[in-house]
């Protein structure tokens, strides 16, 4: 990452020309720098230059610190920028920042991603828990949670889930599709846990945001109301 102080007669576009060789690319640098209005540029203002995220070849994803937030402009372009804003709305904006900062990154590398949900009620949990165990189609393979109501960061809004979407903005399930692992490396660049590292249940599609809160302390404080943990997190 780097610095840059803008000069006389600077646009956004010329800056990321000048650091990315694509003036296309200055969306990076609306979002690193929580830039309101990408048209008005102050000199003398400095901003953050992040790092381009690379391809999905397996070079390393930048260290960027979250800093970023979505694009307006991006986010009203897309109905799945709209679904990825409404989600990321209800969950915690210490997450919600991060997830837009992921989303972005995967966005740079060519990945799309769909937030398919964030906050989770308790009963909602306890379903998707019932899924292969004692609602059919039962078996192992129909799992999908190890997590009961109140088990799952999503109970209480640290935690969400996306899915890769293909070519034609289909959501591709494929294990093997390597945006998985991409969207892991690019999530945990920005501070995200990723479900993708768990041992015992890998859980791709799954990033979350503690912020220090265990998930006793959550339910601890759950009959205080969603305000009561998330004022905890940090
Ligand atoms: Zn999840």
């Amino acid at each position: 990452m780097a610095t840059y102080t803008v000069q006389a007669g600077d646009t956004l576009g010329k800056i990321a020309k000048k650091f990315y060789g694509d003036a296309r690319r200055f969306s990076l640098i609306v979002s690193a720098n929580l830039i309101a209005n990408p048209d008005q540029l102050t000199v003398g203002e400095e901003l953050i230059i992040p790092d381009v995220p690379t391809s999905a070849s397996g070079e390393p994803a930048p260290a960027g610190m979250p800093s970023f937030a979505v694009t307006t402009a991006v986010a009203a372009a897309s109905p799945t920028a709209k679904l990825n804003e409404q989600r990321l709305a209800q969950v915690h904006p210490l997450l919600a920042i991060r997830g837009r900062c992921m989303i972005e990154l995967c966005a740079y590398t060519g990945i799309a991603v769909l937030v398919t949900q964030g906050l989770r009620s308790w009963e909602e949990q306890d379903a998707l828990y019932a899924k292969g165990r004692t609602v059919p189609p039962i078996g192992k393979k129909h799992i999908v949670t190890k997590a009961k109501g109140g088990q799952s960061y999503h109970n209480f809004g640290l935690a969400f889930d996306i899915v890769v979407l293909d070519a034609v903005g289909k959501a591709d399930w494929d294990v093997d599709h390597p945006g998985w692992e991409k969207a892991g490396e690019l999530g945990k660049s920005v501070g995200l846990d990723w479900g993708g590292d768990w041992k015992s249940f890998k859980d791709l599609p799954h990033f979350q945001y503690t912020g220090g809160m265990t998930l006793e302390e959550c339910r601890e404080l759950f009959p205080s109301g969603l305000p009561a943990i998330w004022s905890e997190v940090s």
